[in-house]
């Protein structure tokens, strides 16, 4: 293509919120064989919302998303702000139902009243959340966060959390003083045009596939509902990138579509990294494409801009 030409293309893609840094990202997108979505916030919404709590200790509802919200007050993964929107609603809408207004402008200074204190708080990358509250041990996370802090699961919550996990929904553990006290269910729609651009992708003649942290029968549940067979599940933040890497090792050329912190290093490592929405600024750096309006059709439009660019004047 002649420079005109992609200059013209860069100028058709802005106009669509697609925008692309330079003439080699614009010329590798029309050969992309795979396209690696990361599941949450970019095939789902990233809006988590809490469906079930459920307690299998003695203590009280209040109590327990209490010490929840309060551990997960200083994480920033989205399935803790889920937490603590449930723990407001729970603690303040189900008491003042008519006064809703003034109240959730104020969520944070009126959460900030009412969370514990709580110290030595760390984020175990892909599995969850750990503090200290009244000096126990509280741990937040996935069946591995538990297993490893040697905490066990009773049937009965492990068989509740399989049937969460059936439904698509993602399930967290939560564990005081080394002790298992109940769980919670937290739901991520897909976007609404997911599953269309999976199928036009593979009418394209492109491999879809999905990336992520997230456990293995929640991801199968996800994926089948938008259409991918292809699926990356329980993967580290780490082994993103890694993911990336072994789909390359036999000359494919592998586009990668993420939002979050854990997913620039494959965003880097991609042929063609594509970050959607309002990404984090890390992820905006590591990427070829930044996809503003946060809508998945526009990683149909990049491949399809890059294969009009490209092929007819070649
Ligand atoms: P994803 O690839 O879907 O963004 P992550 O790698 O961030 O997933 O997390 C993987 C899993 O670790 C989550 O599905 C959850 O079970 C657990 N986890 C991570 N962060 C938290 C948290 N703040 N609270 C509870 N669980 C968490
Ligand atoms: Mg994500």
């Amino acid at each position: 293509a002649t420079p005109t030409a992609v200059m013209v293309a860069t100028g058709i893609g802005a106009n669509h919120g697609v925008l692309v840094k330079g003439g080699d990202a614009l010329e590798r997108a029309q050969n992309v064989n795979y396209v690696i979505f990361d599941k949450t916030g970019t095939l789902t919404q990233g809006k988590a919302v809490v469906t079930t709590a459920k307690i299998f200790s003695g203590m009280d509802l209040g109590d327990f998303l209490t010490l929840v919200a309060s551990a997960e007050a200083s994480s920033e993964h989205p399935l803790a702000k889920a937490v603590l929107d449930y723990a407001f609603h729970f603690h303040f809408f189900g008491k003042l139902p008519s006064s809703k207004d003034g109240i959730e402008q104020r969520k944070e200074e009126i959460l900030s009243r009412w969370l514990l204190e709580v110290e030595d708080f760390a984020a175990v990358p892909g599995k969850g959340v750990q503090c200290l509250i009244n000096e126990k041990k509280v741990l937040i996370g996935n069946r591995t966060l538990m297993s490893e802090n040697g905490v066990s699961v009773p049937p009965e919550a492990e068989s509740f959390l399989v049937d969460l996990e059936m439904n698509a929904k993602t399930g967290i553990l939560v564990a005081y003083d080394r002790t298992f006290v109940g769980l919670m269910g937290i739901t991520d729609p897909l976007k609404r045009e997911a599953a269309v651009v999976v199928e036009g992708l593979k009418k394209m003649g492109v491999h879809p596939v999905m990336l992520t942290g997230d456990n293995w029968r929640t991801a199968q549940a996800v994926a089948k509902e938008v259409g991918i067979e292809d699926v990356r599940a329980e993967v580290m933040p780490a082994g993103k990138a890694d993911v990336v890497r072994s789909l390359q090792k036999d000359g494919s050329i592998v586009a990668m579509v993420g939002d979050g912190i854990n997913d620039s290093p494959a965003l880097a490592a991609a042929d063609v990294g594509m970050a959607i929405g309002g990404g984090t600024d890390i992820a905006i750096e590591a990427a070829d494409y930044v996809l503003v309006r946060n809508n998945l059709e526009d990683v149909i439009t990049a491949i399809d801009l890059s294969r009009k660019t490209f092929n007819r004047i070649r």
